[in-house]
């Protein structure tokens, strides 16, 4: 077995299977092994069902008469069913699960575990989780939890991990540092535990393994790029000092001390490596644009990199107003450019000063002259390799300096810990006058009588004070949807569509107008969209997370996100981030299905708008195997990592230490090398 094969060489995993495991990140036989279970549930020592008493319970019997209706009330189905034991029946009942008519086979004995509760008038078994019986360790009781990934649910994931059972033992040794044959028994551990103490001794070791490649990886990444040269940029305080003096408003302190960083880093004739990391709203782009501006001064070339088309041209449009009138030439590259060969001339013969594009600037036949600075924004949506390429447009024997910027942030105690060696400036300050966004969950049965008469205050509120467009009546409105078509949730809540939201929107609000967005129209059609939402020619845009990244229209005020329980904290936290940007009282509400006491994720974001706590809240409330951050964008890919553990991160920071000494380990211990560089993205940004 090799561990690098594809997850087809399993058995039981189809091509179809493999698709699904591909987009959830599982591409390899390794990937596979590390997909740890999320949590355990227990099931040992069930009640008899005639026994049965109100709360939580454990029971174990056979399901039949299973099936599945749609509720009146929207965005519901309904799944039911009667388990049976020898000594009675009870019946469950499953709220948008209409997998579980796929799950069960007839006959086969299976634990139910969940609240006996009484539901609409009637006693139920609610929502219960259910592993067949035969599966469960019969002493500890024990059954793994996986996350479920579009059609892939828990259950699918244990089986396939049944399939795999021998497999585990041609499992190879990864690190040095520990006894031969610990990672094999630890992973089978993991999710094969026969105990809970299993699960946490293997935890413990995973963390330890990973937190041994994140620091091995910050500590090669700095030898690296202490290796390379750049060029100096010599400090012009005169020239940026007018520029300051230009804008319509004044720095924020952290601005500036982000700003004096910067500048005193590109002096060095080594390349800066640094990550601007602020809060959405904190004005990043403003601290690239004056570091852009010094660079350009001193002759050199800056090219920015942004993850989509309309941010890209958004910032192009601010950024020339800033700096066109202080001679700088600027271009945008991106997909739609018209042109392109005869900008990339005018690029090469340094006839341009900055460029700002997205992954059209990557192309091999774009060329500068003299680039100096690299700005990538949102880094964690980029790859090593993407950035890489960037890097090497540089002169041949200098890099360039670069910034990246992001507005995940990094939780603090993971920055000292394990980002110990990275160069990072904050800017933890927002702009003067801004307010925070109300946040308020809502359940969507409350929809009707609550969010529709602010809605319509909304769009009759004059436009903003910052709003620039000229077609504006009132304020504008995002309405955040999970799926473009009906059936395409890909979640286990049946989600309104983008399309479908819009019809609806369109029927309340008959004299507004009302478009939608999603990530599969084609980029012009997305950017004619978002310009003329921009200028305020759409009321209400329905929208999927396309919108997360960036965008800035200072007039939208409220954003409404449907299932808002779907989605990871950090990206709630973004999406948020699009309204609240202009001097006018914003407001985010957050809809839920009201079918479970809102999650702690809601609450906190209902209570907090600052995402360096959010982060940490973040944190802490996932468990093992979750990952930071959104599964697609999680800048943080960590599995498991307790990275509140100091202790253990001190221990793997003194092993790596050791494993450095001896410079053959890097050529012996290939699959770990080879593992580290996922976590390069996060630790360097050359
Ligand atoms: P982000 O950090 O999320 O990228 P932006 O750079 O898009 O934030 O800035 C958000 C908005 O704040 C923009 O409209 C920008 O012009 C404005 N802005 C930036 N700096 C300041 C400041 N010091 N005072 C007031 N507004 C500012
Ligand atoms: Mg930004």
């Amino acid at each position: 077995m090799n561990l690098f094969d594809s997850v087809k060489s399993l058995k039981g995993v189809g091509p179809k299977t493999a698709e699904v495991l591909k987009k959830a990140g599982i591409k390899t036989v390794r990937d596979f092994f590390y997909t740890l279970p999320r949590d355990y549930e227990t099931y040992a020592a069930p009640t008899s069902i005639s026994e049965i008493r109100p709360g939580k319970v454990v029971i174990k019997g056979k399901i039949d008469s299973l099936s599945t209706r749609r509720a009146r009330k929207r965005n519901l189905s309904i799944t039911e069913g009667v388990v049976r034991d020898a000594t009675g029946a009870v019946k469950v009942v499953w709220f948008n699960q209409s997998y579980r008519m796929r799950q069960f086979v007839p006959d086969k004995e299976y634990y139910f575990t969940g609240n006996f509760e009484l539901k609409n008038g009637r006693w139920n078994l609610v929502s219960p989780t259910a592993a067949l019986a035969t599966d469960i360790d019969p002493t500890s009781g024990l059954s793994p939890v996986y996350v479920a990934h579009g059609s892939l649910k828990s259950h699918d994931f244990k089986r396939f991990f049944k399939g795999a059972r021998d497999k585990f033992a041609e499992i190879p040794d990864l690190l040095p540092t520990v006894k031969p044959g610990t990672r094999r028994e630890m992973l089978f551990r993991a999710h094969f535990p026969s105990s809970l103490r299993d699960t946490v001794v293997a935890r413990q070791y995973l963390a330890y393994e990973e937190l041994f490649e994140l620091i091995l990886a910050a500590k090669l990444n700095r030898r690296e790029n202490e290796k390379l040269k750049a060029t100096g940029v010599p400090f012009e305080a005169d020239k940026v000092r007018k520029l300051v003096a230009s804008l319509p408003f004044k720095l924020t302190n952290a601005q500036r001390r982000a700003t004096w960083d910067i500048f005193q880093n590109m002096e060095k004739p080594m390349p800066m490596n640094r990550l601007l990391q602020g809060d959405v709203g904190s004005g990043k782009t403003m601290v690239a644009a004056l570091s852009a501006y010094e660079v350009i001064s001193a002759g050199g070339q800056v090219a920015l990199l942004a993850p989509t088309a309309i941010l890209a041209t958004q910032h192009f449009e601010s950024l020339s107003k800033v700096l066109e009138p202080f001679g700088v030439k600027i271009t945008l590259l991106i997909g739609a450019t018209k042109k392109k060969t005869e900008i990339k001339r005018a690029i090469v013969a340094g006839e341009i000063d900055l460029v700002i594009g997205t992954h059209a600037l990557l192309t091999d036949d774009t060329e500068f002259k003299n680039l100096t600075l690299v700005v990538i924004d949102e880094q964690h949506r980029f790859g090593v390799e993407q950035r890489q390429k960037l890097v090497l447009k540089s002169p041949e024997d200098k890099a360039p300096h670069l910034l990246s910027m992001t507005a995940t942030p990094i939780p603090r105690s993971l920055q000292l810990t394990v980002f110990g060696d990275l160069d990072v400036s904050i800017l933890d300050e927002l702009p003067a006058g801004r307010q925070p966004v109300e946040t308020k969950i809502l359940e969507e049965v409350e929809t009707r009588e609550k969010l529709y008469p602010i809605m319509r205050e909304i769009l009759e509120t004059p436009p903003d004070a910052k709003g620039k467009g000229t077609k504006m009546h009132g304020q504008q409105i995002y309405w955040i949807c999970k799926a473009i078509e009906d059936g395409m949730g890909g979640t286990m809540t049946e989600a309104t569509s983008v399309k479908t939201r819009t019809r609806k929107l369109k029927e309340i609000f008959p004299n507004k107008t009302i478009e939608f967005l999603h990530g599969k129209m084609k980029p012009a059609e997305k950017d004619a969209v978002m310009e003329r939402f921009s200028n305020g020619e759409i009321d209400i845009l329905v929208s999927t997370t396309v919108v997360e990244v960036g965008v800035d229209v200072p007039n939208a005020t409220l954003m409404v996100i449907e299932n808002a329980e779907t989605y990871g904290l950090a990206q709630l936290h973004q999406l948020r981030g699009r309204v609240g940007r202009g001097s006018s009282r914003s407001y985010c509400f957050l809809l839920t299905s009201g079918e479970m006491a809102p999650s702690r994720r809601l609450r906190e974001l209902e209570k907090s708008n600052d995402g360096f706590y959010l982060a940490e809240v973040d944190l802490k409330l996932r468990g093992p195997g979750e990952i930071y951050g959104s599964l697609q964008h999680g800048a943080l890919d960590l599995r498991i990592a307790s990275l509140s553990d100091t202790k253990l991160i001190s221990r793997a920071q003194a092993d790596v230490e050791k494993f450095l000494q001896n410079p053959e380990n890097m050529v012996k211990y290939k699959e770990l090398m080879a593992g580290i560089t996922k976590y390069q993205q996060l630790t360097t940004l050359n």
